[in-house]
């Protein structure tokens, strides 16, 4: 399913288990924040198409955090430079650090991962698996999780001002 959330930018929604993927459409730059499962790779090209993007349009990828199931369709995109944390992938992609993007703020937030950040555009909060709806928060019982830096995390993201969250799932 896609969706409108504000002028230039739009989530895709699946049906199948997979990260909800944001696209911001800045002209030139065309953004993808989180890919979705590899099970979601067909409807997300569908969508695409529904949408009028071309994949190889895209510029950027942005990886909230190292998760398969956000990662799943990096294939997609073969001419996106793709970003990351590099505490969640020391080997692969660009380091989200050197992201240089005026619009974009880049918040640091481990705890679900260690390397796990949000996104601020726009007064709109991509909260990855950090923040969820109705203040649900994302887990932090895998072994690359700490439940005490997903505390200050939550507390950092309380001191932001924005208007949508547009969480990972
Ligand atoms: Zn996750």
């Amino acid at each position: 399913m896609i969706r409108k959330i504000k002028k230039k930018v739009f989530s895709f929604e699946f049906d199948n288990y997979g990260s909800i993927v944001y696209l911001i459409d800045e002209g030139k730059e065309k953004i993808i924040i989180d890919t979705s499962s590899s099970e979601n790779k067909e409807l997300l090209q569908e969508s695409l198409i529904e949408a009028n993007i071309n994949p190889e349009d895209i510029t950027i990828i942005i990886l909230t955090h190292n998760h398969w199931d956000h990662t799943g369709n990096i294939d997609l995109f073969k001419n996106a430079k793709i970003y990351g944390d590099k505490k969640d992938f020391p080997e692969d992609y660009e380091d989200i650090d050197t992201l240089n993007f005026s619009e974009i703020e880049v918040i640091k937030t481990p705890g679900h991962t260690k390397g796990s950040f949000c996104i601020l555009y726009d007064k709109i909060l991509f909260s990855g698996d950090v923040l969820f709806h109705r203040g649900y928060v994302g887990r932090t019982d895998f072994p690359e999780s700490s439940p005490k830096d997903m505390g200050k995390s939550l507390e950092k993201i309380g001191k932001l001002d924005f208007d949508f969250l547009c969480p990972g799932h």
